[in-house]
């Protein structure tokens, strides 16, 4: 099967669509505006829909008896300050979870999903195009947080949508427009997010005998935790262990009473894993024993599962994007980035697979190829071609629903 066509007129459709969802960011889970952007779509089309943990919109298009298949396009943006200087750049802010006024921008492409999805969605609302059967979209929040797909399983999405023989989903990557990547078995890394909290004593900065510092504690926990990976795990394993935020003190002649920093923990294999969050503890609590501190407090901040393609299913949908993609199809190796797309089919122990498809324009492309640093996903500066990108996303996800459904 030929990569399907899409009308241009669809498409000019699909690339509005991915500059207003573009211009109007929201963060996890608070991703009002889009949800309603998405349900006034999927109105015009005549596809039933519900929401679900308030910010998810499932979308129930039918045609006639036939199989069911979910497709997932995740819908939030993320606390960036957009630095592309396109004309159709977001300016929005939004309130963070502490309370604190942030930038947003669709710094992970996440628009560029819901409007591709959208895409697809109209191109199977056209009377001429043919198949049979159900498509569940599924318009989820929150993949940024980690908490949107099990908030929409908690809402009873399989309560309250058909089940489907096969979940799909895509992500948008940092490479040429038109080429799809597809990983056989493992995709994404496990990933687990914590949060530390130092206990210190507060003293004047002339009298530092008198206080405990939290700074220096900090410091040296986050400067023994680098070698964590270098020093205990197989160099053959793949793992990473960031720390992303640090805060402590108001001002530079005062000992602070607290710091906290936060830490991204990254491995595929489960007892690699097991044996990092031991380290990591270990190396927490060992310098604040050195401080002569409490032990910190660990606060699980969220965590997402490992992600692999089933067998199967990836088997017979390499085939349908070779015969649409030739070339342009290449095999993805697996990715220490996370995704929480999986629990959406283990909970229904319902097969799933997950490709990336490209968004970068001629010219980044070229870039690239010449060894040039082009801006990826969460970058200020990530600025996928709009239409090339929409095309390549729409085609696909098009193409994935008619390798099950086309008559
Ligand atoms: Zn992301
Ligand atoms: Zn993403």
């Amino acid at each position: 099967m030929p990569a399907p066509s899409i009308e241009p007129a669809v498409l000019e459709r699909g690339v509005q669509d991915y500059l207003d969802l573009h211009r109007q960011p929201e963060l996890s889970m608070a991703e009002w505006h889009t949800a309603q952007f998405i349900e006034e779509r999927l109105d015009q089309l005549g596809v039933e829909h519900f929401r679900c943990a308030g910010t998810g919109v499932i979308g129930l298009q039918r045609r006639g008896p036939g199989p069911v298949v979910a497709f997932r396009a995740d819908i939030d943006g993320l606390p960036i300050q957009e630095e592309t200087g396109l004309s159709y750049a977001s300016t929005a802010t939004a309130r963070a979870a502490d309370g604190a006024t942030v930038p947003v921008m669709h710094g992970c492409g996440h628009d560029s999903h819901v409007a591709s999805a959208l895409t697809a969605a109209r191109c199977l609302a056209r009377p001429e195009r043919e198949w049979a059967g159900t498509v569940v979209w599924i318009f989820q929040p929150g993949e940024e947080s980690g908490a949107g797909a099990r908030a929409l399983l908690e809402d009873g999405l399989w309560q309250r949508a058909p089940r489907p023989e096969l979940v799909l989903g895509q992500h948008i990557g940092s490479f040429a427009a038109g080429q799809i990547r597809l990983a056989h078995g493992p995709v994404c890394a496990q990933a687990d997010s914590w949060l530390v909290r130092i206990q210190g004593r507060q003293a004047h900065a002339a009298r530092p005998h008198t206080g405990l510092d939290p700074i220096v504690q900090a410091c040296a926990t986050i400067m023994r935790l680098q070698a964590v990976v270098a020093r205990e795990v197989d160099a053959l394993q793949s793992a990473a262990v960031t720390v992303g935020t640090f805060q402590a003190g108001l001002k530079e002649n005062i000992i602070p009473e607290r710091a906290e920093f936060s830490l991204n923990i990254r491995t595929f294999d489960p007892l690699v894993r097991q044996r990092l969050l031991a380290a990591v503890r270990r190396v927490i609590r060992a310098e604040a024993t050195a401080s002569g501190a409490p032990d910190p407090e660990l606060i699980e901040l969220a965590n997402w599962p490992a992600l692999h393609n089933d067998p199967a299913a990836t088997t017979r949908l390499e085939r349908a994007f070779a015969a649409g993609w030739g070339d342009r199809l290449s095999l993805d190796p697996p990715s220490m980035g996370s995704e929480d797309f999986g629990l959406l089919a283990q909970a229904i122990d319902a097969p799933s697979v997950f490709w990336r498809y490209g968004g970068l324009s001629e010219s980044q492309a070229a870039a690239q190829a010449a060894g040039q640093d082009v801006p990826s996903n969460h970058s200020p500066s990530f600025a996928p071609d709009p239409a090339r990108s929409l095309a390549t996303g729409a085609q696909a996800a098009l193409t994935s629903l008619l390798s099950r459904l086309a008559r």
